[in-house]
């Protein structure tokens, strides 16, 4: 009999990949599915970052390069958080990885202990508990609800933290809510965090530029400078410009953990690929442009769906502050269909019934919910939301 370790018995795959594999092999068996599970934007990776990494292959960038990063990106990195994010780095205080993914697998690693507590507000990004479970430290969730647009409050997050609180996670704007903290709200956040030197704090910005409240993009260091010390800020290309394939995230944070990072980095994947390197720092680098212009098509599918679903018998859903993700309240829909007693056997029904593939929301620590990513044409996401009607009828 192969032992398995506890470690892995105790993680689940991810669940969103999942829905994409589902949607995929009854595509392969002839149905006409249409997939809202997507975590990527439909667009293509922009030409001139293209061009950056065939150029990066012509002059011969196909060796490792340094553990963290080549000199070059994570200069690059630290003029985009200068630039961007008004925040100073050094080049020892930047990480360089295979993607988001593993900048947040590397810090678990690096900070958590057995039992040791990560606070995660729901609805989360479905990795970061299991990360967590993989570095046998132990997730503390904080739920949430439409009420509140999916934010914790200070009080939660005050009544959460413990003497065994090693790490707080906020991602904003959010998946899968779509919502992003105030400044305001930030601040309220950070005062509590003041208060409790032990715990440290990982911001995940990954979806940074996908924001369209009319204020300027803002963290918990813009809002409360004085957790700099014990702030990792999380970032990556995969969403922004489109190259989700590309596999390159970076952190940036005190110069102990991040050192500590690239030790377990060093030990597992070494560099991320030196090509995809080359042509994140063009897309760090150039203009900015392209990014605008994704940005622009996602509002406005947005804008659509938010109506459109809010038109659908039993479903109710907020406007987001960004993302390419829609999370509405699916409760009374499930009260409704015949045959199904929560969001993943409505996801299931929705699936075989109505080929369209939606993320259930106890996937993201949310029951009741369900995900719909709008990283596809205005015309399939119309056909998506017909195709619902027809259903839950
Ligand atoms: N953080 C969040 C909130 C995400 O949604 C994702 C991807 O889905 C990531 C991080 C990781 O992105 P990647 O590893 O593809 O760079």
């Amino acid at each position: 009999d192969l032992q398995l370790s506890s470690r892995v018995q105790a993680i689940k795959p991810s669940p969103t990949l999942a829905v994409t594999n589902k949607a995929a092999e009854l595509r392969a068996a002839g149905h006409d599915i249409i997939g809202l599970g997507a975590g990527e934007p439909d667009f293509d990776t922009p030409d001139h970052i293209k061009n950056a990494a065939i150029e990066a292959i012509k002059t011969g960038q196909t060796k490792y390069t340094a553990v963290d990063g080549t000199p070059a990106l994570k200069k690059a990195i630290i003029n985009k958080f200068k630039r961007d994010n008004g925040l100073d780095y050094e080049a020892n205080q930047i990480l360089v990885s295979s993607g988001g993914k593993q900048s947040f697998f590397n810090l678990a690693l690096a900070i958590l202990n057995p039992g040791d507590e990560a606070i995660i507000p729901a609805p989360y990004w479905v990795s970061y508990p299991d990360m967590v479970l993989v570095a046998e430290g132990k997730p503390v969730v904080i739920e949430t609800s439409a009420a509140t647009r999916f934010k914790i409050t200070a009080e939660q997050l005050e009544a959460a933290i413990t003497e065994r609180t090693r790490l707080f996670v906020i991602n904003s704007p959010s998946n899968p809510s779509g919502m992003a903290y105030t400044l305001d709200e930030l601040k309220a956040l950070g005062e509590v965090l003041k208060k409790h030197p032990h715990v440290m704090v990982a911001t995940d910005d990954m979806y940074e530029p996908i924001l369209w409240t009319g204020q300027p993009f803002c963290n918990i260091l813009n809002a409360t400078p004085e957790l700099y010390d014990r702030t990792f800020v999380l970032n990556g290309v995969s969403k922004a410009y489109s190259m989700t394939g590309w596999r390159i995230g970076y952190a940036a944070g005190p110069a102990k953990v991040i050192g500590a990072m690239k030790k377990i980095q060093s030990q597992s994947t070494s560099n991320p690929a030196s090509i995809s390197q080359a042509a994140a720092q063009a897309a760090l680098d150039g203009s900015q442009d392209c990014v605008g212009e994704m940005v622009k098509a996602f509002k406005e599918r947005h804008d659509y769906l938010v109506e459109a679903l809010n038109t659908l018998p039993g479903v109710e859903c907020l406007k987001g502050d960004g993302t390419f993700y829609v999370f509405p309240s699916f409760h009374q829909a499930i009260e409704a269909a015949d045959g199904v007693s929560n969001d993943v056997e409505l996801a299931e029904k929705l699936l075989q019934e109505a080929g369209v593939a939606l993320v259930p929301g106890s996937a993201f620590g949310a029951p009741g919910h369900m995900r719909l990513s709008f990283a596809t044409s205005m015309d399939i996401l119309k056909e998506a939301v017909s195709r619902l009607q027809n259903a839950l009828k």
